[in-house]
């Protein structure tokens, strides 16, 4: 097959919990969030394109986290580091000075904090005379030609209301640690969570993160629906559901106002806790489109159950060795040879489904 001109990739599912997104613009990539594949603990991202033969260190780009939340953190220092000529984007509701400050606040922390990955990644900023790019509402962060097809990839969120709210929770946050020296649990990012606009000629692909919807003009999606100067008279024809097609971040007005009819999307799941998506979840989504694809089904998530101690006992008294083969996780991929005229194909790979497959 000749080689794809553009590709975005979607990862998650299987017994793992998160998501992470590859997009390739002609010889280039982009790695935004981070997820751990749960059979090897590597990141997704990584053990794709080293299958595939790309140079890590030189044909990785960006490396975008959209917020700190460890479905979508984890392991993005280690992509990073690997990454030799690739920025840094992270949401601009941690602003320099924050993040500075986050620095070295590891000692408490527990595995799955944010504070160890900031400070690795502010080490490998350092190591390499770096500084990270924040990101906020209708901000530009990339743009090039290819084949004299325009291409731009825009932020749309953090709103400035999110912006200042957040810092201000930070800072309460920070300045708890310096009295008691213990972290009290962090804000909710999910409001600071950067969405992202990629515009390729006259089609359009947004990648929702975890962008909540609010009754609040001023942040989350209806901020990007009523004040976006960059999302006026454009409809996608693909989109990343935020928030793992919870409802939170569901509102009809974004599948009217932002997208195309029947547009492709693909989403993840969240096995923690209570799970997303739920059936009324998945409606509400399948009512807007028959072109819905999640990266595993709900089954995939259960975890291995312990073995019965009898079960080991006797299958050890005949000598017998299982192995057990741990749960895949799946991809998304939509990728095009032509940017001018794209047809899209579509692959579901590993455990990828169409969602009404979900339950
Ligand atoms: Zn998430």
């Amino acid at each position: 097959m000749q080689d794809s001109i553009f590709e975005i990739s979607i990862f998650g599912g299987g017994n793992g919990y998160g998501e992470s997104i590859l997009v390739k613009i002609d010889k280039e990539w982009i790695i935004i969030d981070s997820f751990i594949n749960p059979s090897s603990s590597l990141p997704t991202p990584i053990e794709y394109l080293k299958e595939i033969g790309v140079d890590l260190s030189k044909d990785v780009k960006k490396i975008i986290c959209t917020h700190w939340h460890d479905d979508h953190f984890r392991g993005i220092a280690d992509i990073f580091e690997q990454c030799h000529s690739a920025d840094f984007f992270c949401s601009d509701c941690i602003d320099t000075q924050e993040f500075t400050n986050l620095y070295g606040i590891t000692d408490l922390d527990p595995v799955t904090s944010p504070t160890k990955e900031i400070s690795k990644i502010i080490d490998i900023l350092k190591s390499r005379n770096k500084v990270f790019h924040s990101l906020r509402a209708d901000q530009l962060l990339h743009q090039q030609n290819v084949k004299s097809n325009a291409i731009k990839i825009w932020a749309l969120s953090p709103s400035q209301k999110s912006i200042n709210a957040s810092r201000m929770q930070l800072s309460k946050v920070l300045t708890q640690y310096s009295d008691d020296k213990v972290l009290p649990p962090s804000p909710s990012p999910n409001e600071a969570s950067v969405a992202l606009l990629f515009e390729i000629n006259n089609f359009c692909f947004i990648l929702g993160s975890d962008l909540p919807y609010f009754n609040d003009s001023d942040k989350g999606w209806k901020h990007v629906i009523e004040n976006s100067q960059i999302c006026q008279n454009k409809k996608a024809v693909f989109f990343k559901v935020p928030h793992h097609g919870s409802s939170t971040s569901y509102h009809p007005t974004i599948w009217a106002k932002l997208l195309e009819d029947n547009p492709i999307v693909g989403l993840t799941s969240y096995s923690k806790g209570w799970g997303v998506p739920n059936q009324k979840d998945i409606n509400n989504i399948l009512q807007h489109t028959d072109n819905a694809y999640i990266t595993s089904s709900r089954s995939d998530k259960k975890r291995i159950k312990k073995r019965d101690k009898t079960v080991t006992n006797m299958l050890s008294e005949l000598r017998i060795d299982i192995t057990e083969i741990p749960f895949e996780f799946g991809q998304i991929k939509l990728s095009t040879n032509n940017l001018s005229n794209p047809i899209f194909s579509l692959e579901l790979i590993k455990s990828a489904i169409h969602l009404n497959k979900y339950f």
